[in-house]
């Protein structure tokens, strides 16, 4: 059993501190939320009156808030220097690679252990302890934290040194932006074509045009698995997350000096969908509607609506 400090408890903490608490661990969480706070006690975590509280005596602190801005607040203010020094410092919330390098160096200065451990896979993943883990930071730290991780995920990946969990998560979801367009712009073509796309789901899942986008997570109701298309593109992965992930990629790119078209694109489209036309709540495949010019902005979104007989497609 571990004394696990856990800071974070939204969506994705929710249900992960649940699962480590589940495993036997004691865990004392704590977040701004006082809601948020009372689903954990729910759960079987301790309750803690601040961060600093939370970390008094842990063996682990595990995080998991919104964006690097956070995360750097809650460890320069209440974890780094405030933990036991032999406590080891897990933040699993998805920042840049930037953030996360400079928080583990600071935390290494102060004689502790770091690792960045971002993870794939959405609420659903969290609550089942069926995440995918990330993890950045030295060999013996991955190795002290791997145990924690894998109570609350299916597979658990050493990426390389701090940061790299970061750069493996936005790596990953910039390829998933961009071949979610394409799948997109690639269904509503071969429909304007006159395809059945049953059909054309058949042939293309079998040549070489074969994605995960595609094959797992259809953008088009009624074709291929069950995914979010079919539930009128609610739950799933937000549009808004996809664009937060497709930012934090362009950033790192532009500060790695990496030529990124398809990635930038990618950012342009998802901010157009989910900020321009208030599709940020809808699942990311929802930017399909976008595209084929069926989408209507919900009322009190804030999207402008366009003009009569401009198409989507033209306002570029
Ligand atoms: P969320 O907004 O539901 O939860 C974040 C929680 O952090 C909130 O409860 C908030 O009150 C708390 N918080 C913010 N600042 C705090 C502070 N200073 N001290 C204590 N608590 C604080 O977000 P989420 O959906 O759980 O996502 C968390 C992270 O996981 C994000 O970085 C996100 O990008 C990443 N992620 C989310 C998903 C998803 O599907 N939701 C999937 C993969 C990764």
């Amino acid at each position: 059993m571990t004394k696990i400090a856990f800071i974070g408890l939204g969506n994705m903490g929710g249900g992960m501190a649940a699962n480590l608490a589940k495993a036997g661990h004691e865990v004392v969480a704590f977040d701004l939320s006082a809601d948020a706070l009372t689903r954990a006690e729910a759960r079987g975590a301790a309750r803690a009156a601040s961060a600093e509280a939370a970390v008094k005596g842990a063996q682990a602190v595990i995080t998991m808030l919104p964006a690097g801005r956070h995360v750097r607040e809650v460890y320069d203010s209440a974890v780094i220097g405030k933990a036991p020094k032999q406590a080891i410092l897990i933040d699993c919330s998805t920042i840049d690679v930037a953030t996360a390098r400079e928080e583990i160096e600071k935390a290494k200065a102060a004689g502790y252990a770091m690792v960045d451990a971002p993870v794939s896979g959405g609420i659903a993943a969290a609550e089942a302890g069926s995440l995918t883990f990330m993890v950045g930071g030295a060999d013996a730290a991955f190795e002290r934290a791997r145990p924690l991780l894998e109570a609350m995920g299916k597979a658990v990946i050493h990426a390389g040194g701090p940061g790299s969990g970061q750069a493996a998560k936005i790596c990953n979801n910039m390829l998933l932006g961009a071949s979610m367009v394409a799948t997109c712009e690639t269904f509503v073509m071969a429909k304007k074509l006159g395809l059945d796309l049953q059909t054309f789901f058949d042939i293309s899942s079998k040549a070489s045009g074969q994605n995960w986008s595609m094959t797992s997570y259809c953008p088009v109701p009624g074709v291929g698995p069950e995914t979010p298309a079919d539930r009128d593109y609610e739950g799933g992965f937000a549009a808004a997350l996809m664009l937060k992930d497709l930012r934090l990629a362009m950033e790192a790119a532009q500060s790695v000096d990496a030529y990124t078209p398809m990635g930038a694109e990618a950012e342009e489209l998802y901010t157009r969908f989910a900020e321009g036309l208030g599709g940020g709540s809808k699942d990311f495949s929802g930017i399909i509607r976008m595209i084929d010019d069926s989408w209507q902005a919900p009322e009190g979104s804030g999207a402008a609506p366009l003009p009569p007989g401009v198409k989507l497609g033209d306002s570029r």
